[in-house]
């Protein structure tokens, strides 16, 4: 399928790996529980995941459950899948909620202005009117590159020049979405410190500015996530996590990396839900989660 091919790299490094280690006629022991452990590091499962993974299979092991390689890569993928299906969770715009509005975060580089057309054309697609808010105000790519988008799915952006103060942005995109009855509006943030106050005072004060309009707004603080950062997304999450509460995930560049068993971390380790990953920069390449597509993809 197409994902699978796109998930190429980490289905080499996770699938091919443990496919080795398990699809022969080899009996389970406690050699072969360290390299599926050195295997699911090499992908960026990460320590935490990974020993809960192992921890499971040792168990079975001891307790006499498991004894064939073969039965254990059932197991590890089921735990896998275990682990992924309850973040599987789509990004769903509420009816009556208007206007819906999504604040993307994360830091320079990861793919949030993509996201951010990408999630807009395909809320277009099912037939939300969208607007756009160039709140990234420090890079003046950013706005241009906001403003291309924004031409290409037919959405209008609400921008000020260059430097403007970013809350100012999202208290005008308010206005402007309300006034225009709006289904969604997105907006994007900075990613890097460029201000006194530093980043985080900024994206607060941007949420403050949309409760303020909207005390239930924004309804979902979407972080983007680089998945060839590997065991560093977990970190920039917590980062951002602890900032400015975040509701749900985007998880991009799952096909030019080894890394991709990062997303089976994140699962476990955050708990939120994964409502898109990318996986080329086509437009078609961000798609919605889906837990048993990805672990087929990586696990045949
Ligand atoms: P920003 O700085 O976070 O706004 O990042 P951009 O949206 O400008 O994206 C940076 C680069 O990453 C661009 O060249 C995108 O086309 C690319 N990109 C975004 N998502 C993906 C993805 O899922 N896969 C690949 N291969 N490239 C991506």
């Amino acid at each position: 399928s197409r994902l699978k091919s796109r998930l190429v790299k980490t289905q080499r490094a996770l699938g091919d790996g443990l496919g080795d280690l398990l699809l022969g006629k080899r009996t389970l022991d406690q050699d072969l529980l360290d390299e599926i452990e050195t295997a699911l590091l090499a992908a960026d499962v990460g320590a935490e995941t990974t020993e809960l993974l192992i921890r499971d299979l040792t168990g079975r092991l001891r307790r006499r459950e498991l004894t064939e390689a073969r039965a254990a890569y059932r197991q590890l993928r089921q735990d896998m899948l275990d682990i992924v299906r309850p973040v599987a969770r789509p990004l769903v715009v509420p009816a009556g909620t208007r206007p819906y509005v999504v604040m993307v975060v994360g830091v320079n580089g990861v793919g949030k202005t993509t996201t951010i057309g990408k999630v807009g054309r395909r809320l277009k697609e099912s037939g939300n009117s969208v607007m756009l808010a160039a709140g990234d105000t420090f890079r003046a790519a950013a706005i241009e590159q906001l403003k291309v988008w924004g031409e290409r799915i037919d959405a209008p952006v609400i921008a000020q020049h260059t430097g403007a103060d970013a809350a100012a942005v999202a208290h005008d995109a308010m206005h402007a979405a309300r006034a225009r009855g709006v289904d969604v509006l997105i907006v994007d943030t900075a990613g890097r410190q460029h201000t006194h106050g530093g980043l985080m005072d900024e994206l607060r004060k941007i949420k403050r500015v949309i409760a303020k309009s909207d005390p239930s707004a924004p309804h979902e603080v979407l972080m983007v996530l680089d998945a060839g950062t590997g065991q560093n997304a977990l970190s920039q999450l917590k980062h951002f996590g602890d900032a400015v509460g975040v509701t749900g995930i985007a998880l991009t560049k799952l096909d030019g990396t080894a890394k991709g068993g990062i997303l089976i971390a994140i699962a476990r380790q955050s708990a939120l839900p994964i409502r898109f990953i990318g996986v080329g920069e086509d437009v078609d390449d961000l798609q919605p989660f889906s837990a048993e597509d990805y672990v087929d993809a990586l696990l045949p």
